[in-house]
């Protein structure tokens, strides 16, 4: 089962929502949809669920077009809403009794996904008298009672406390295994903790797509340094090997190498031949963080 985007671009009247992306997802990838709020993350999960149908580009799930084909290709998809929709006044059983109906599965899919989602000491009970973190639950084991092969979720991990939110974390990853993923979040951390691999969004653009063990090996370190007063970037650029330097507060810069030397003691010479005193110098290496941060707040 896989996932494929090709040029998709969505308007909603003037507001352009997605712009020209493109991504493909082969099987078994659990795949992070990283991005702030308003980057177009919940709008194409609604396109590669069908939910949304005009819009520019080609959407396929498993080879098959998703525009004419909706009602198929919401039957191979686990969706999980942004906000995770329930009927707060249905017992656990009754709602996933409903949703079995909807899909004409077998009624032994109740007690399985009850199984699977680890519902059961909470299934007896009325939606509306369950926590956040069991009413994800629900909200998963609703998307799982057919089987699919693919999961999208969109920020399943919204409002829950800190350890709800590792054990829903922990029973995606374990779900995800057999399954091809898609998951948005604006959490890097969470990507960090369930995925294989990173699209990043901004504005309605891919900014970034990035297996995670890629990320982990990047040679790129990054060097954060205030001075006592301002400098030009030109002269930072200037340096020994720095790619690139910005500014990111008064008198703070980070400075972009390709290379695993530390690159510390130019800055120190730097400094001294420039009358300069160095109040903060900080060495770290790329990562999910910098690289969401590089590419989102410079915009
Ligand atoms: P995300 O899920 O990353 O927060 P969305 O896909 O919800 O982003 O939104 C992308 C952009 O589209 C935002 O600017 C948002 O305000 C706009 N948008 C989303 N849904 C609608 C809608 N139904 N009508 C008008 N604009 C919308």
């Amino acid at each position: 089962m896989s996932i494929s985007a090709k040029n998709i671009t969505k308007h909603y009247q003037s507001q352009k929502a997605l712009d020209e992306v493109s991504f493909d997802i082969p099987k078994g990838q659990i795949v992070g949809f990283l991005g702030p709020n308003g980057a177009g993350k919940s709008t194409m999960m609604k396109i590669l669920t069908g939910y949304i149908s005009n819009y520019e580009g080609l959407a396929k799930i498993n080879e098959t077009d998703i525009k004419d084909n909706a009602l198929s290709i919401q039957r191979q998809i686990g969706y999980l809403p942004e906000h995770n929709p329930l009927y707060l006044d249905m017992y656990v059983k009754e709602f996933l009794k409903f949703n079995v109906d909807i899909y004409k599965c077998s009624p032994k899919r109740i007690n399985q996904v009850i199984e699977l989602t680890n519902l059961g000491s909470e299934s007896h009970k009325k939606i509306n008298q369950l926590s956040k973190g069991y009413r994800q639950r629900v909200g998963l084991a609703a998307a799982l009672v057919h089987d699919p092969e693919i999961l999208i979720l969109d920020e399943p991990t919204t409002g829950l406390d800190p350890n709800q939110l590792v054990e829903i974390r922990h029973l995606i990853k374990s779900i995800g295994q057999n399954k091809t993923t898609l998951l948005s979040t604006h959490i890097m951390q969470e990507v960090e903790a369930i995925c294989n691999r990173v699209i990043i969004m901004n504005q309605g653009q891919l900014v970034a797509d990035e297996m995670l063990e890629d990320l982990a090996q990047n040679q790129q370190q990054i060097i954060h340094v205030e001075f006592d007063y301002s400098v030009e970037l030109e002269a930072l650029e200037r340096l020994n090997k720095v790619q690139k330097a910005k500014e990111i507060g008064l008198y703070e810069y980070e400075l972009y190498f390709e290379t695993s030397q530390d690159m510390r003691s130019y800055i120190f010479d730097f400094a001294h031949d420039s009358g300069l005193k160095i109040k903060t110098l900080n060495r770290k290496h790329q990562s999910l963080e910098n690289l969401f941060r590089e590419i989102t707040i410079k915009t």
